[in-house]
C-alpha cells in the first residue's frame, strides 16, 4: 500500500503512459519513507495486466499473478539487491552489495522480459555497494539494456557516489504529511493518544508509523532512544563513550536512533524560535534547550547526519564513527 508521495506516482506512471521512462532512477529520502514501497508498486504497475486496458486504472490491481509475485519478491522480471543479511548471526549488520551481484543484474537486465515489457532492478541501499560493484553498475549506467529499468535506493544523500547519482534521474521523497498517514492507518491502533504519538514521532515516514503501531514496545523504545539524547547532551564524555559502543552493536537501529536525535534537535530549534507547538518529539515543554542556541543545535544536527551517512557504509568502523560523534555533540 503507497502512502503519499501521488506527485512521484504520478510523475512515473505518466512517464510510463509516455514510453518516457527514465533507464535509471536514484530515490532518496529518509528511512521508511516509502521508496522501497513505491518501487515495488511501480514494478506491479509495470507488469499488472489491468493496467494495460484502456480504461486503465491508476494502480495495480494488487490480486493478479504478476502483483503477487511482485508482492513475494519472485517475479521473473525483476531482481532485488539487499544489503539486508540473511544469516541469523550477522543480521545486526548491513552487507556489502559485490560485484557477483552487480554481475547477475547485469546478467538478468540483458535477457528479454518473461511476460512484461520492462525488466527492473531494484538496489535496495546503493551506499552498501563495493568500490568493484560501483564501477560495474556505472558501466551499466551508461549502456543500459533496452527495456531495462534500475531503481537505486538509497536515505542518504551524501552516502551514495555522485558518479552514480549523475547518471540517474534523481526522485526525493519528501515526508509524508500527518492528515495523508492517518486517513490511511485509522484502522491499526484502537487507542488514540498511541495512534496519534506513533503517527507524530513517525515524523512523516509511513513504513515507520506502520511499525510503532504494529510493535507497541517499539514506541517505547523511541520514546526511550529521546531520554538518552537528553541525557548525552549533558553527560561527561565516558558516559557518551559507553553508549556509543552499546549503539554500535546494531548499526541499523543505531541508524534509526540517529534519526530521532535529529528530530529532537528540530523540535529544540522550534522551541527556541517560540514555535513548540510544531515538535514532534513530545519532549520539549518544560525543558530547557540545554543552554544550545540555535547555531550550535544545527552544527549538532550535521554531525549526526555525517555520522548516518557513514554508518551506512558497512566497510567502515561504526563505533569510531559514534565515538567520533559523541567528542562533537
Ligand atoms: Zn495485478
Amino acid at each position: 500500500m503507497l502512502i503519499g508521495h501521488q506527485r512521484i506516482w504520478d510523475f512515473l506512471t505518466g512517464s510510463a503512459k509516455q514510453d518516457r521512462l527514465a533507464h535509471a532512477y536514484f530515490f532518496v529520502g529518509s528511512a521508511q519513507v516509502g521508496k522501497l514501497t513505491t518501487a515495488l508498486e511501480f514494478a506491479k504497475w509495470l507488469f499488472c495486466p489491468s493496467t494495460k486496458l484502456r480504461t486503465s486504472p491508476t494502480e495495480p490491481c494488487g490480486k493478479c499473478k504478476s502483483c503477487l509475485s511482485v508482492e513475494r519478491g519472485q517475479n521473473p522480471d525483476m531482481l532485488i539487491l539487499s544489503a539486508k543479511q540473511t544469516d541469523k548471526d550477522d543480521i545486526l549488520k548491513n552487507k556489502e552489495i559485490g560485484i557477483a551481484e552487480i554481475r547477475a543484474l547485469q546478467h538478468k537486465l540483458s535477457l528479454s522480459a518473461y511476460g512484461a515489457s520492462h525488466k527492473i532492478a531494484i538496489i535496495e541501499e546503493a551506499a552498501a555497494l563495493s568500490g568493484e560493484a560501483t564501477n560495474a553498475l556505472l558501466k551499466t549506467l551508461e549502456e543500459p539494456s533496452p527495456r531495462s529499468l534500475i531503481i537505486l535506493i538509497s536515505s542518504s544523500w551524501q552516502a551514495a557516489l555522485p558518479t552514480i547519482v549523475s547518471r540517474c534521474q534523481l526522485i526525493k521523497f519528501l515526508p509524508v504529511p500527518e492528515i495523508e498517514m492517518s486517513a490511511k492507518l485509522g484502522g491499526l491502533s484502537k487507542k488514540e493518544a498511541d495512534f496519534k504519538r506513533a503517527i507524530k514521532l513517525s515524523a512523516g515516514r509511513p513504513g515507520l508509523a506502520i511499525q510503532l503501531l504494529r510493535e507497541p514496545e517499539r514506541l517505547a523504545e523511541q520514546e526511550r532512544s529521546i531520554e538518552i539524547f537528553e541525557k548525552i547532551l549533558k553527560a561527561p564524555l565516558v558516559w557518551r563513550l559507553e553508549q556509543a559502543a552499546k549503539l554500535a552493536q546494531n548499526t541499523v537501529e543505531a541508524r534509526e536512533t540517529l534519526d530521532q536525535w535529529v528530530l529532537c534537535l528540530r523540535d529544540r530549534i522550534l522551541e527556541i524560535s517560540g514555535c513548540a507547538d510544531l515538535a514532534v518529539s513530545g519532549r520539549t515543554s518544560g525543558t530547557s534547550a540545554g543552554g544550545y542556541h540555535p547555531g550550535n543545535l544545527l552544527s549538532i544536527c550535521r554531525e549526526i547526519q555525517k555520522t548516518q551517512s557513514i554508518l551506512h557504509n558497512p566497510s567502515f568502523n561504526a563505533r569510531l564513527a559514534l565515538e567520533v560523534l559523541m567528542t562533537k555533540i
